[in-house]
């Protein structure tokens, strides 16, 4: 596909949709505005080799957590997703991905990623690594041994499960430690995310300066987003980011805290100089993007942080399709590793017709997610935190239940959760979660590109390892 095919007019410009008169006003409710306003050619399915992959992955997202974001983005910008807009335009050849692991019908993100890069369905909990202890290749190993360089970009813990399952072996997951250890060795090239607590001689329990490790062998180490934004920063094809100490903050965070944005990088900037540094590389590159924290909001049941997290993610889409436009020899692939908290929007009221007021009222009156909450009673004295709840998701705190929080205080979740029960976003949104856990259902995977066509209707997640060697020609 061309640059010239695509021509990428505004909704509100002059655009098909536009010229049809088709122009969204709230009065048409929540699904109404049409999709699309480029113009394109019908996809075709394309087979032959590519140069590099772009791997984009949003973390335990239910295809109800999409439609939320969607509607959402709708109501305010009066825009749809990229990801739907790809499937309006027929850009992208479209998929459902059965996702089990070896061992159960609904997979952890360790052996999802792992099917993927070493093509075989492992335990979960493991990265890479069968049920009999012997260690897996790994897709980042088949592709350096080609020529190409590679690229983890994420906004959880850069040592977590989906990143490490692209790059590194092990037999738990929870060998953060080791998985930093493992990217030096193994020559990833740029790494953009959280989790400085896993290179930092401080917090490591090995005490090794691993900052100081990739600073030797030629990284360029960098801790803040004016760093890696600066107009004076050197390029290099090799960079250590981590801008966090573990995850990285929610969106919903980052667009109310200026603080935090202005440590943090949204997902799509780091995926910005990922794909300046890789694109060095005359032979090409693998480059994973993940959209890690979707699958935390679903896990904790937090509609207003997935939405967010999910319009980052998104905004990932279109960075991917314009490098394409601009190189075509590039496979580009969009999908999740599995569903997560089961997150939908419900109908409320009688016949429903309280569901657009609710959802559209509800989710932007949250201002912050429970996890910033549960981070901030950890310090701010009882009242300034009573009316930081208040102002950021309208929840006036009662003194028994502040105690209830300060007995929990040092707990991982139990703060955020009593919060959460307390807030009752399902009463407040319309949007309502089936557990806190992964579900199994089938995903969609989108593709465009050389290679694209090899990823048929309906795939198995391992298939997708034998389309990216076969259009890369790994061995
Ligand atoms: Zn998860």
């Amino acid at each position: 596909m061309s640059a010239d095919q695509i021509s990428r007019r505004g909704f509100l410009g002059t655009g098909a949709a536009a010229g049809a008169g088709l122009l969204w006003t709230s009065a048409m409710g929540g699904c109404a505005l049409p999709v699309g306003g480029r113009v394109v050619t019908p996809h075709s399915a394309e087979s032959g080799k590519a140069k590099n992959i772009i791997f984009l992955v949003a973390d335990g997202m239910n295809t109800g957590t999409w439609t939320l974001a969607d509607y959402w983005l709708q109501k305010q910008q009066n825009k749809r997703t990229e990801w739907v807009n790809l499937y309006a335009e027929q850009l992208v050849q479209r998929s459902l991905m059965e996702t089990c692991s070896a061992n159960s019908l609904v997979t952890d993100s360790a052996a999802a990623g792992s099917s993927w890069s070493c093509g075989q369905r492992i335990n979960n909990g493991a990265i890479n690594f069968d049920p009999d202890g012997n260690s897996l290749v790994t897709i980042h190993d088949r592709i350096k041994k080609s020529g190409r360089s590679t690229g983890l970009v994420t906004t959880t813990r850069m040592t977590h499960a989906t990143p490490a399952s692209f790059a590194s072996s092990v037999s738990s997951r929870g060998m953060e430690d080791e998985i930093a250890l493992q990217y030096l060795n193994n020559g990833v090239d740029v790494l953009l995310g959280g989790g400085a607590r896993h290179f930092s001689a401080q917090t490591r329990k090995d005490g090794e300066d691993l900052f100081g490790k990739y600073k030797a062998s030629g990284y360029q180490v960098l801790q803040t987003r004016n760093e890696l934004l600066a107009p004076t920063r050197q390029s290099s094809d090799k960079i250590l980011g981590t801008f966090w100490q573990t995850h990285l903050p929610y969106s919903i965070d980052w667009n109310q805290q200026p603080k935090i944005a202005q440590r943090v990088p949204k997902l799509s900037e780091m995926m910005r100089v990922a794909l300046k540094s890789l694109d060095r590389n005359p032979n090409g590159f693998l480059l994973q993007v993940e959209g890690g924290r979707v699958d935390h909001a679903g896990h904790g049941n937090d509609p207003g942080a997935i939405v967010h997290d999910q319009l980052a993610f998104d905004e990932c889409i279109k960075v991917a399709l314009e490098f394409s436009q601009e190189n075509p020899e590039t496979l580009v692939v969009v999908t999740t590793d599995h569903g997560c908290g089961g997150c939908q929007l419900n109908g409320v009221g009688a016949s429903y017709v309280d569901t657009d007021s609710t959802f559209y009222e509800g989710i932007g009156a949250i201002r912050a997610s429970y996890e910033y909450l549960k981070n901030q009673h950890k310090t701010l004295p009882r009242e300034e935190f009573r009316d930081l709840v208040e102002e950021l998701i309208q929840l006036s705190l009662t003194d028994a239940q502040i105690d209830t929080l300060d007995e929990h205080k040092d707990g991982l979740y139990e703060v955020s959760n009593y919060l959460r029960k307390w807030h009752d976003p399902f009463k407040r949104t319309g949007v309502n979660f089936t557990s806190s856990n992964h579900t199994g259902e089938f995903v969609e995977l989108s593709s465009w590109g050389p290679g694209s066509g090899l990823l048929n209707a309906w795939i198995k997640n391992t298939d997708v390892n034998q389309v990216m060697r076969k259009v890369l020609e790994l061995s």
